[in-house]
């Protein structure tokens, strides 16, 4: 797997940039209090205990993106989040996001073999009880507008890396974030935070494992628990993003996704014929 950043040549770039002007969904954004997501990608066994236990601690939920694939696997961040952690993680009332089946770079693909990898990602997630994904996190960030029109249909809120508040006006098919990574990670996101607090706008954080000694896209459990504190005192409200979804009306204009099964209603047959065909 190359480095966990989005394609940095001037041709990654470009297509990025030239993604946010085509196949816009625009947000109307109007918010009693601020809201916060916080998110973990891919997501590490550490972002199932950690990143849980912080977030349990102050009662809130977060939004995890899960490429079923991985599942269980080792990757650049430690080991991947177990079937049975992702269980756990359902019944404590997280969300469970699409990230693809096997962390595809979608700026790149086409639109069968993105579309292959969301069903079949959400396939396997409803063999671990979890309901149809609602929102996706770009693996890397990157994307194309090929990409932003096949998930725009399927996804209320399709999320990249690049900084910015969720205001009104805000593209939902490409919606901005801020990571908590690396040494400087925990300043950058308290800055997006103070703004969004002040703005009372919508702020997604998103983060990889959870540790003492983290990855460069990872953070600790005492700057994660500052951040949530900041958050809370600061007025906001800490939410998955669905549920920020549903508050600022962008879940109900949102097409179902086609095919996908009911939580909970595939048996080990069916889901292995799928992976057949
Ligand atoms: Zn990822």
């Amino acid at each position: 797997m190359r480095p966990h950043i989005a394609d940095p040549s001037l041709k990654g770039k470009l297509r990025r940039r030239l993604s946010r002007l085509i196949h816009r969904r625009r947000a109307n954004v109007r918010l009693d209090r601020p809201l916060v997501s916080i998110c973990f990608d891919d997501a590490p066994a550490s972002a199932a205990e950690a990143g849980d236990a912080v977030l349990k601690s102050r009662g809130v939920r977060g939004t995890y993106y899960i490429c079923a694939g991985m599942t269980g696997h080792d990757g650049p961040m430690g080991p991947n989040a177990s079937v049975a952690q992702i269980r756990r993680l359902l019944t404590e009332g997280h969300e469970i996001g699409c990230h693809t089946l096997s962390h595809l770079d979608c700026g790149d693909a086409s639109t069968e073999w993105i579309d292959e990898e969301v069903t079949k990602n959400g396939w396997k997630l409803a063999e671990m009880g979890a309901p149809a994904p609602v929102s996706f996190a770009y693996p890397y960030g990157d994307v194309s507008p090929r990409a932003k029109r096949i998930l725009g249909e399927r996804f209320a809120l399709s999320r990249g890396l690049h900084h910015g508040l969720i205001t009104n006006g805000v593209d939902l098919n490409q919606a901005p974030a801020v990571g908590i990574e690396g040494p400087g990670g925990e300043a950058t996101a308290a800055r997006w935070l103070d703004r969004a607090l002040r703005r009372r706008a919508w702020l997604i954080l998103y983060t990889h494992d959870v540790s003492d000694a983290p990855t460069d896209w990872g953070c600790t459990p005492a700057s994660l628990g500052r951040l949530v504190d900041r958050a809370l005192e600061g007025g906001a409200e800490i939410v998955p993003v669905r549920e920020g979804c549903r508050r600022i009306g962008a879940l109900g204009g949102n097409p179902q996704p086609r095919g996908w099964p009911t939580a909970g209603s595939l048996s080990g047959t069916a889901g292995a014929r799928y992976a057949r065909g």
